[in-house]
């Protein structure tokens, strides 16, 4: 390698083997996908993705992975995200392929003794872009997807219910409360009342109101994930699951990581919520396996809701580390591997106070960090806003530093809207610690739970 030229460090393209050789599991048939440098053929590719599939499920299955017992058997439903993108719509095929029909490998049989019942629920994102017709002809595309997978129920929610204390009430939930917050102070004071009652005007003043277009595609990510595991707690799934590729995980680590969230970098991998295991089946299989075995099956994919336009971190992130699957693979594996090795700095005799945003541990001294290297204003908010005077208290304290940031970043943003910075939270938002569920246990749902969701589910065609 010489100093002078730098295209001389670069690194040398792989050479395409595909078609080139037989392949490498058979040995006798014609390779027709090249994996990493190796040749597959079509069979072989597909019980490849089922083996990688069933590794990263299975050993989560049970509650107590150490028994000895080899028998799969969850202690509750499943529930499975569906975005319409490509990971979800393959991981479903998956689910169905493997567990729900007589012709799968393991049987009904062992279903019934896995799952009792398999929900998937899809978040209605058109309240964000309610200009575009797309965005709602994709609710249904989706419904047409009951007809391949018919013993799946389909929930569908609207990603403005997390302003919505009916609904969030009227599915189960719990300590469901009215607060808004001042944007214009960094400590963010609090107040218990609301502005106004309707949750689509409180969902887009909110997204309206943020300082970046980064902290917009944070929020609608942080609301997603809520509305998700509120649903699992509430059909009582033991397991969340998400079609998130190897590609698109080693999008989320960099964006968490890019946007001050180094501390959860675990959490953005596997967590446990209100005791439901959120995973990701597919974090070993990369975008372009997904999109073969998608295409190979004949899976009708509709298409995530999410327009190119956006400009923030993550939509940048994913440009980049999607171009560089395409060259270098084991790169963008090699960022997902090294993150599931980091582990977070925290004292062990402390419990992490939880963020009361997106409901993750807050790291410990980050308050004292924050007011040593951070440029922060003081603002006369607190005086001026009568709407605060009495039950103002800082929110800022109670969050973790990425949700601060994704409220509080200074920029031409806020200083463009400063006359109007007071927002509704969403309904889980309080400065009081919550019990670890936040649907209630002590009002569990009485009717069996197709005829108590029956409102949402979406019709069978
Ligand atoms: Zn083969
Ligand atoms: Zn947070």
């Amino acid at each position: 390698m010489s100093c002078e030229d730098p295209s001389s460090a670069r690194m040398i393209r792989s050479p395409k083997h595909l078609q080139k050789g037989t392949c490498i599991k058979c040995k006798t048939s014609k390779g027709k996908i090249t994996i990493r440098h190796a040749v597959y053929c079509k069979e072989c590719f597909f019980s490849f993705i089922r083996l990688k599939f069933r590794r990263g499920l299975e050993p989560y299955i049970n509650a107590d992975p150490l028994s000895s017992r080899t028998k799969l058997k969850a202690s509750g439903n499943l529930t499975l995200a569906l975005s319409g993108g490509m990971g979800s719509v393959a991981l479903l095929d998956l689910i169905y392929s493997t567990y729900l029909t007589d012709t799968s490998p393991v049987g009904r049989m062992h279903r019934q003794k896995i799952w009792p019942q398999v929900y998937i629920v899809f978040v209605d994102l058109s309240a964000v872009y309610p200009e575009k017709d797309e965005m709602r002809d994709l609710g249904t595309q989706i419904q047409s997807l009951k007809q391949r997978y018919p013993e799946v129920e389909m929930i569908s929610a609207r990603i403005e219910s997390v302003f919505d204390r009916d609904w969030w009430t009227s599915t189960g939930g719990s300590n469901v409360d009215s607060s808004s917050v001042d944007l214009k102070d960094s400590d963010l004071p609090f107040s218990s009342s609301l502005l106004h009652d309707d949750p689509v005007a409180s969902f887009q003043k909110y997204l309206s109101s943020l300082p970046t277009s980064t902290s917009i595609t944070a929020s609608i990510d942080l609301f997603i994930r809520a509305i998700l595991v509120h649903l699992a707690s509430w059909t009582r799934s033991s397991h969340l699951l998400m079609g998130t590729s190897l590609t698109s995980l080693s999008v989320g680590l960099i964006n968490c990581v890019s946007q001050g969230g180094g501390y959860h970098v675990h959490e953005e991998q596997e967590e446990v919520l209100d005791g439901i295991r959120i995973i990701r089946p597919l974090r070993d299989t990369s975008a372009k396996e997904v999109a073969y075995y998608a295409w190979w099956s004949g899976l009708d994919v509709p298409g995530r809701q999410r327009p190119t336009t956006l400009s923030g971190i993550k939509e940048q992130t994913r440009a980049f580390i999607f171009g560089l699957d395409r060259h270098y693979p084991s790169t963008v594996s090699a960022i997902t591997k090294t993150c599931a090795k980091v582990e977070a700095k925290s004292s062990s005799e402390i419990v992490a106070q939880q963020c009361r945003l997106c409901r993750r541990p807050i790291q410990d001294g980050i308050d004292a960090w924050k007011h040593r290297i951070a440029i922060r204003e003081r603002s006369a908010t607190l005086e001026e806003n009568p709407h605060f005077e009495a039950s103002s208290s800082s929110l800022g304290r109670h969050l973790c530093y990425p949700c601060h940031t994704t409220l509080s970043s200074p920029n031409s943003r806020t200083s463009m809207a400063t006359s109007n910075t007071i927002l509704n939270l969403p309904v889980w938002t309080s400065l009081t610690p919550r019990s670890s569920s936040l649907v209630s246990n002590s009002d569990p749902i009485s009717a069996p739970i197709p005829q108590a969701i029956e409102e949402f589910l979406l019709p069978a065609e």
